[in-house]
């Protein structure tokens, strides 16, 4: 008898048709539990790193003692359930069904994607994905692009395009011999900034532009900002739209940003990872029109598109500016319409990638563009009413009127000081996320600490809403209680 090679174990097709299928059995029974109510089954089930590191170690420590399906089931346990009705944290989707096994497939499939031949079908849908979605957002057939790894990437490599189009210099042969900058709300994602300093323009690389008491970038003050920065020499190349920012869901007025890159001639970058997904919502679009003046515009679809992340599109206006990225400035490929749109690494940051347009692919050609709609707008009308049940309860306080599925509220307490409110609200959140039934995040705005709920799961209603304002209620102590 031949003695079983770990290899030969490890590539098993029956072990992997069982394992399978009773995985499948465990996920489908956790949605269901979760549609219905999730009753018995915390949000997220938190524990201390210290205790995670005990839990999770022996598994290591003896190379088979827990079982593969046992380690997957109790991932799906313990770890955050997005699914559950009362998740209401950080700005991620619960995917649909049909995107997590198309995940399973291009995990599977492995094709590379750098190039059109280590993956046809994958190159070909990506493609044909963002010539869609670009259509939805009021983009002409001339916008083109890719889908990238998250909005971070997909905002680092539009700005690098916009570097090679608008800097005077040539800076990918030459290097920076002169200042240049772009302009941003101060309420924008800290990735822009990042992406800045990556760039290496340094702190006056980037310009903080104001904003209202909406958390909106004022723009009556892009004019002084730029003609100071100007003025002190350095070159300013563009402006990033926040549609919408992080930490509030505020949109920029978009309309008012294009026609201040026009006057100066500015690359328009709208950081749409968030919010540029409201587009699809027939009753919600309007609260980002002007998207489609942008040259460029990041939408993440694992933020409201029930798409596993992480999947971003990245489009330009002019498709063929997204071939500008990582070269100077290369007038003679204006003479082609379409140039290899089906080679995607000379355009995208990653070699080797998943099939990411896959997800996003299975989504439209089994429900249209119409269950995108359906989901935004759903989580977007229960912001609005979670809005107005804050603003009509004598104990809690909006931070600003939601524009977007992101809702920053506090609990009020009785005559505090800044401080004092703040650390009743620290203990509320720690106290939730230690109970574990509910997620939800925090946020600082100035020198206040928010409660933030992002209504990210279309599923939930305003029966959970009702239900995280008694828990809070519940958790604040008595001479505080409103
Ligand atoms: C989430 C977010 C990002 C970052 O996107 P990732 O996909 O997490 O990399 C950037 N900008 C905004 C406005 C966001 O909300």
């Amino acid at each position: 008898m031949t003695k079983t090679s770990l290899l030969q174990t490890a590539y098993d097709p029956e072990a992997f048709r069982s394992m399978g299928y009773q995985l499948i059995d465990e996920l489908a029974d956790y949605l269901a539990t979760c549609q219905a109510g999730g009753e018995g089954m915390p949000a997220n089930p938190w524990i201390k790193p210290d205790a995670a590191k005990q839990r999770w170690s022996p598994a290591l420590d003896k190379v088979g003692s827990v079982s593969s399906l046992q380690i997957l089931s109790d991932t799906l346990k313990e770890g955050v359930h997005l699914h559950h009705p009362k998740y209401m944290g950080h700005q991620i989707s619960p995917p649909i069904p049909i995107t997590a096994l198309a995940g399973l497939v291009s995990d599977w499939m492995n094709n590379g994607m750098g190039v059109y031949e280590m993956g046809v079908p994958g190159s070909t849908m990506e493609h044909l994905v963002i010539k869609k979605v670009s259509k939805h957002m009021g983009f002409s057939e001339a916008a083109d692009g890719f889908i990238t790894s998250g909005g971070t990437l997909a905002n680092t490599t539009a700005l690098l395009a916009a570097r090679s189009i608008k800097a005077r210099q040539r800076v990918w042969t030459e290097g920076h011999k002169e200042p240049l900058a772009l302009m941003v709300s101060e309420a924008a994602h800290y990735c822009v900034d990042r992406a800045v300093k990556i760039m290496g323009w340094g702190e006056t690389g980037i310009i903080k532009v104001p904003v209202n008491d909406r958390y909106q970038m004022d723009t009556g003050q892009l004019e002084h900002l730029y003609q100071s920065a100007t003025e002190a020499g350095t070159q300013v190349i563009a402006v990033v739209g926040s549609a919408c920012s992080t930490a509030t869901g505020s949109f920029d007025d978009l309309e008012a940003i294009a026609t201040f890159c026009q006057q100066y001639d500015l690359w328009f970058h709208v950081d749409g990872a968030h919010g540029a997904a409201l587009a699809f919502s027939g009753k919600y679009k309007d609260r980002v029109k002007g998207i489609e003046l942008a040259d460029s515009v990041a939408m993440d679809f694992h933020k409201m598109l029930l798409t596993p992340s992480i999947t971003t599109a990245l489009i330009f206006k002019e498709g063929t500016h997204s071939y500008q990225t990582f070269s100077q400035r290369a007038d003679y490929l204006f003479e082609q319409a379409d140039p290899e749109w089906f080679n995607f690494a000379k355009r995208t940051f990653e070699c080797t990638k998943l099939m990411l347009g896959l997800k996003a692919f299975m989504t439209l050609s089994q429900y249209g563009v119409e269950l995108w709609d359906e989901a935004v707008t759903a989580v977007m009308d229960l912001s609005q009413a979670f809005g107005e049940m804050i603003r009509n309860h004598p104990a809690f306080e909006l931070a600003v009127e939601p524009a977007c599925n992101i809702v920053c509220f506090r609990y009020k307490g009785n005559d505090l000081s800044v401080a004092e409110q703040n650390q009743l609200n620290e203990q509320i959140r720690q106290a939730l996320l230690e109970d574990g039934e509910f997620y939800i995040v925090k946020t600082w705005l100035g020198e206040g600490l928010w409660l933030r709920t992002t209504l990210a799961n279309p599923l939930s209603t305003t029966k959970e809403l009702q239900g995280l304002l008694g828990k809070i209620e519940g958790l604040v102590p008595a001479d505080q209680t409103v």
